[in-house]
């Protein structure tokens, strides 16, 4: 077996979040990562440092001293002013190689994905990627990664024996965010680069900012499946009238009814709303994964049988193209008459 460039036993017992940036601050995964690096940090007396990459971020690592860490390791440069997997694969290995943590943690998103996968081969280690739940084996203060496996019919526990750091990844949304403390207060490591123009070989052409939706934390999900027959503008009126966004099962996004970014599940988003009212949905575990942590489930389903059934708060067994209307309707009139 091949051996890591470091192994257990070099080294430090700390847990690092990669701490990805947004337009707005530290993205959400980020902090929901924080969260739980601090929780299992707290349990072991452990460090918890975050790895802040980019340029002129400093005031980014008072954000993660707020929701919780200890450290921030901070590779600021002008050459990581925007993501290429060159840079900060290099400055993320050399970082790594320098403090040894045991654990390092990343979002699941298309960059932290990236970097994962590029940062594990190089490192000679282990990667557990949409991890659903981490936690610390008490006895050799090993990281458990549960991940499902065979379209989701078991649930794997895996720990990495040897190799080190212990790296996973985790999508937006499975974890919740910590509560912010501006009081608490962390030490900045800068970490030394040797970065030049000739290690990026990918080139920026143009940024532009897509008008995505981030379904991780609407307050109401209104998720259309199959049995909507792509019928997305009646869930969007619902949708509007309740303060909250549309998602879907995905053969309605396979079929082009709806955007990709919208598909809820286990490979789509997984989403946290305080209310999801699922329509013509089966319930499959694939697309269940996704709305598991919602507050209140709503189901409406023409076939009594529905699995769905089984994870609804409500039920509502009927056909959806008389139900949405009829719920619009009522809760126009609702809005009518508080306004008049
Ligand atoms: C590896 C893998 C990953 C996957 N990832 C995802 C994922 O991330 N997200 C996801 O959603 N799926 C995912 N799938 C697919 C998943 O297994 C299901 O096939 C999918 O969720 C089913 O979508 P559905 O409920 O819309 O359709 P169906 O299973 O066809 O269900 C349609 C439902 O609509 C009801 N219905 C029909 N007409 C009406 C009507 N007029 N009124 C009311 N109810 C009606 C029917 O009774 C039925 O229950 C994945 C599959 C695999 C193998």
């Amino acid at each position: 077996m091949v051996s890591s460039l470091y192994g257990i036993d070099q080294e430090r017992k700390s847990i690092w979040v990669y701490l990805e940036v947004e337009a707005d601050g530290l993205a959400g995964v980020s902090l929901e990562l924080i969260a739980k690096g601090r929780q299992i940090c707290n349990q072991l007396g452990w460090q918890l440092a975050g790895l802040l990459l980019g340029h002129k971020l400093g005031e980014l690592a008072a954000e993660g001293f707020a929701y919780g860490l200890d450290e921030v390791w901070l590779g600021d440069d002008p050459l990581l002013e925007y993501f290429t997997i060159e840079a900060y694969s290099k400055a993320a290995f050399e970082a790594l190689m320098a403090a040894k943590p045991s654990v390092f943690l990343l979002g699941a998103t298309p960059n932290g994905r990236d970097l994962a996968g590029r940062l594990a081969v190089r490192l000679r280690t282990g990667l557990n990627a949409d991890c659903t739940d981490l936690y610390m084996n008490p006895r050799d203060e090993r990281l458990v990664c549960e991940v499902s496996g065979f379209g989701g019919g078991v649930l794997a526990l895996i720990e990495m024996a040897q190799h080190r750091p212990q790296m996973a990844t985790v999508r937006p949304g499975v974890f919740s965010p910590g509560e912010l403390d501006r009081k608490n207060v962390g030490k900045i490591i800068p970490i030394s680069l040797d970065l030049t123009e000739d290690v990026i070989k990918t080139r920026t052409v143009e940024r532009s900012i897509g008008e995505g939706v981030d379904l991780t934390r609407v307050p109401v999900l209104v998720a259309g499946g199959r049995g909507v027959d792509g019928d997305f503008n009646m869930l969007g009126q619902l949708a509007q009238l309740l303060g909250g966004e549309i998602g879907a099962t995905r053969p309605p996004v396979d079929e082009g009814h709806i955007e990709r970014e919208r598909q809820i599940g286990q490979t789509g988003v997984v989403s946290s709303p305080k209310v999801a009212i699922c329509c013509g949905i089966s319930g499959a575990f694939h697309f269940v994964v996704g709305i598991e942590k919602a507050d209140i489930v709503i189901a409406i389903n023409s076939d009594p049988e529905a699995p769905i059934f089984d994870y609804a708060d409500y039920c509502i067994v009927g056909d959806v193209h008389q139900i949405v209307p009829a719920l619009i309707e009522a809760l126009s009139a609702e809005r009518e008459v508080s306004i008049g």
